[in-house]
């Protein structure tokens, strides 16, 4: 067992959900996917919800139901059919969650969901917490948002529901831009945030099994380029410090806000050496896909441990470990990328997630490799993303970054 495991208070009363049992995924992206893959290995069965008929989990689910994320009744049907159902996505409308609650397992609940698809909620219940974020503004009109700028500088203003990968954001550097903002935004309420001097970015995911036990893995630094994820690694390369430091903020945050299932922390560390939360999530996230590969426990199987309240699994990482995204951009009119030649690179795995339909920003996969320093692991996913499309960068710049030692 690693050191970042945990009992519980309330151990001993665990009710397993073993396999055999059906888990139903709200939402049927490539979270719910890869989840589905662990679970499918692990011996459960899967159903799922989502919009898309045609999702990156239908494949993977012996029953898909196509419905919105507010269709209470195909919620119901859903839950009537599964002995847990958990969520790959927080946009998933209260009564939603509060109807299949009523009918199964349900985790993460409904109150750290609900606090967390908010993003003034989230940021007030984290300053509210004590948990140290940096300054921001709940905005109710585009003057609050110049009122915003001029009190903080720079900001970004971001949406309260449904941005991602760097989408319902605006970034303001002139109370004069805040109209502009604010329509682009869609008129609506909407967080300010000072821009934070970035140092470096990690991220740390916590898992919360339904019995109390808790794993929190090591932190990933991560880079990203236009608000999307390019590459993460583990280790952090970071001080030993900052890694506890790091970890203690993400427990206590999944512990205080009674996660049950995955919490992962995103957090800047300014140049001050500040360590202050981004944002949550409540469900697998990007930054940990290299936990299939490095780390002892994917984060998919420790997903289905936590929910189906099983022993949690060990978060040690036994070999640096690095992913980088592959987004819809290396695709050239629907046509693949050169996947043979990006194969080539020793210890590169390449994972897709069986979309149809590439789009710029649009994650389409990711290539994964283990090596022998986080250094070796991450220039050989890099290395590979050049082979993959010859004589372009795709989307972003992977000139080779230096993973200087962080002492401090
Ligand atoms: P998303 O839900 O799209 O991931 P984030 O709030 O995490 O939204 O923003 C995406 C990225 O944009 C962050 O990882 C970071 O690189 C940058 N970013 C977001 N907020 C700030 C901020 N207040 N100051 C500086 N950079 C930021
Ligand atoms: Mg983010």
């Amino acid at each position: 067992m690693s050191a970042g495991s945990s009992n519980g208070s309330n151990s001993g009363s665990r009710s397993p959900i073993l396999p055999g049992a059906t888990i139903g995924f709200l939402g049927g992206g490539q979270l719910g996917r890869m989840t589905a893959l662990a679970a499918r290995s692990m011996g459960y069965d899967i159903q799922v919800l989502d919009p898309e008929a045609a999702c990156a989990t239908r494949p993977v689910a012996s029953h898909t139901i196509t419905a919105k994320f507010d269709d209470v009744n195909a919620a119901i049907d859903l839950a009537s059919q599964c002995d847990v159902v958990t969520l790959e996505i927080e946009q998933i409308h209260p009564d939603v969650l509060d109807a299949v609650a009523s009918r199964t397992t349900l985790h993460p609940g409904r109150a750290a969901v609900y606090i967390i698809q908010d993003r003034i909620r989230q940021k007030q219940w984290l300053r509210d917490n004590a948990f140290p974020v940096g300054a921001f503004v709940a905005a109710q009109s585009a003057d609050d948002i110049a009122d915003a700028v001029r009190t903080h500088g720079p900001c970004i203003a971001k949406s309260t529901h449904g941005g991602y990968d760097g989408r319902g954001q605006a970034r303001l550097s002139d109370a004069d831009q805040a109209k502009d903002a604010w329509t682009a935004l869609g008129s609506h309420p909407c967080v300010v945030e000072q821009r934070v001097d970035i140092a470096y970015e990690i991220s740390v995911l916590v898992a919360r099994s339904a019995s109390g036990h808790v794993a929190v893995y090591p932190p990933s630094r991560n880079h990203h380029t236009s608000g999307i994820l390019t590459w993460a690694v583990v280790p952090a390369v970071i001080s030993d410090a900052m890694t506890q430091r790091a970890q203690e903020l993400a427990r206590g945050v999944a512990e205080r806000i009674g996660i049950v299932g995955l919490l992962a922390v995103e957090c800047f560390v300014t140049k001050s050496n500040e360590l202050l939360v981004n944002e949550l999530a409540p469900r697998p996230h990007n930054t940990y896909h290299h936990s299939e590969r490095g780390v002892a426990t994917s984060q998919f199987e420790q997903l289905v441990r936590a929910v189906c309240d099983l022993p949690l699994g060990d978060t040690t990482a036994f070999a640096p470990s690095a992913i980088v995204n592959l987004l819809g951009d290396v695709w050239v009119q629907d046509t693949p990328p050169n996947m043979e030649h990006a194969l080539e690179v020793e210890g590169v795995r390449l994972h897709l997630y069986g979309k149809a339909g590439a789009r710029a920003g649009r994650k389409m996969g990711h290539l994964s490799s283990i090596g022998t320093s986080a250094q070796d692991a991450l220039s050989r996913v890099l290395e590979s993303y050049r082979r993959l499309s010859p004589g372009t960068t795709g989307s972003f710049d992977v000139h080779e970054p230096v993973l200087a030692n962080i002492t401090s």
